[in-house]
Parts: structure tokens; sequence; C-alpha cells
């Protein structure tokens, strides 16, 4: 099972708590609205860190989907 971080653009709000929790997988660049996902396809080490990410984006605009 392989897993995928998506982003909705609309929802993120560049508060930049994903970073915090998971740098290695999120930057955000100075002055951008936006975060960059580095790696969409994290390997497993990244994951309860981007777990935490998902769970405390203050806008809900990060998800897990699961793939085969
Ligand atoms: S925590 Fe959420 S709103 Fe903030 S930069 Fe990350 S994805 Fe965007």
């Amino acid at each position: 099972m392989t897993w995928i971080v998506r982003i909705d653009e609309a929802l993120c709000q560049g508060h930049g708590v994903c970073e915090s929790e998971s740098p290695e997988v999120f930057v955000l660049p100075k002055r951008a609205r936006t975060v960059t996902i580095i790696t969409e396809r994290p390997d497993d080490t990244h994951r309860v860190a981007v777990e935490a990410a998902v769970r405390y984006c203050p806008t809900h605009a990060l998800r897990i989907e699961e793939t085969d």
C-alpha cells in the first residue's frame, strides 16, 4: 500500500503548520501564499509526521490518499 499527499490549494492559507510538522515533505517558500509539497509520495518514515500535518492544518487543506 502506498500513499499520496494531496493539497487543496484553494483552502491553503500559508499558515505553515504542515512545514513545522513535516519539513521534509512540506516547504513554504518566503512570501508564498500556499505550501509546496516536496514529494507527493513520501516513504513510510514520514507517515506519522504527515498525519500530524493533516490533522493540525487549520484550514483542512491536506489529506492522505491511499493507493494500491
Ligand atoms: S498548514 Fe494547511 S493552510 Fe497552512 S500551509 Fe500547510 S496546508 Fe496550507
